[in-house]
């Protein structure tokens, strides 16, 4: 951290409000930049508008704000991003990195196999489309060389992409940025050289290192944070309607929160959220966070 200036960043879809979930990344990236004296950005990722939800962009600002986060700048929006990310959607079409894809969900689900993370595509539009037809679909051209990367909190992690993943997309059938590209030219575009978000992203970091490699941008470190879980033992939300956070009553979320990660608690209830920021700053300890 000595010779570049840490720059992270919390990047929420909104797709309903914030939960006790993604608070959790929230304060986890947060204290991490705080206790690095970092600057510490929010980017709204409405990259896919059908699943934006009007008015939760707006709510989850005033969430932040309400549990004392600060955050440098203006808040990015992806959907303000089209024609930037267009244009390297192009070029790494031109420079045969990724390639256009007309094939249905049927007809990957009939040919392709099991990865990691959901159907290796067949690569049946790897040549080139079907005559005739017309893609508007894009898929990054994977090989089997394994990419691996140290997580500041999960240790080594290493994937062979043309194995676990597949040939993957970076522009949706519908037309929408896929958000493993816009995440990356993103955090390229703001500078950002630390990551510290929920686990449910940590098998698709080798997608975005390798697109990072392919478009010359330097890789952030990573952290990736625990996920709150429900009682069934999945991932809180938004979809599920996790309950939203009181936006009256910050410090008890806050607190919880910063148990979660474990870390150690203030001696006594902090009067307010500048002085619970004012002790997760001079005792966050990124050691102390659990791996599960
Ligand atoms: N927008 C993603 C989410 O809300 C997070 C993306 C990231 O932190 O890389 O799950």
């Amino acid at each position: 951290f000595c010779l570049m200036a840490y720059r992270g960043r919390f990047a929420p879809s909104p797709s309903g409000p914030l939960h006790a979930g993604s608070l959790v990344a929230a304060v986890a990236s947060y204290a991490d930049a705080l206790a690095h004296r970092g600057q510490w950005l929010v980017r709204m990722e409405d990259v896919d508008e059908g699943r934006s939800i009007p008015g939760a962009a707006d709510a989850i600002l005033k969430t932040l704000e309400c549990h004392g986060f600060q955050w440098h700048g203006d808040v990015l929006f992806q959907s303000t991003r089209k024609d930037r990310y267009r244009e390297v959607i192009n070029t790494l079409i031109n420079d045969d990195q990724a390639y256009r894809c007309a094939c249905t969900r049927k007809q990957i689900q009939a040919a392709g196999h099991e990865g990691i993370e959901g159907i290796i595509y067949p690569g049946t539009c790897r040549q080139g489309l079907p005559s005739g037809q017309s893609g508007k679909a894009v898929r990054l051209r994977t090989d089997d060389r394994k990419i691996c990367f140290q997580d500041r909190i999960c240790g080594t992690h290493c994937q062979v992409l043309s194995k676990d993943i597949g040939d993957f997309i970076i522009q949706r059938a519908d037309g929408y940025t896929a958000y493993q590209l816009a995440v990356v030219i993103d955090d390229a575009d703001q500078g950002i050289n630390q990551v510290v978000r929920g686990k449910d992203l940590l098998l698709s970091t080798p997608r975005q290192i390798r697109l990072q490699e392919h478009l010359g941008f330097p890789r952030p470190e990573y952290a990736h944070v625990p996920l709150l879980l429900d009682e069934q033992g999945r991932k809180l939300s938004k979809q599920d309607k996790a309950r939203p956070l009181l936006d009256r009553n910050p410090l008890p979320a806050l607190l919880s929160a910063w148990q979660y990660l474990g870390q150690v608690p203030p001696p006594e209830a902090p009067a307010n959220q500048a002085a619970f920021w004012n002790w997760a700053k001079t005792h966050w300890d990124i050691a102390r966070v659990p791996m599960e």
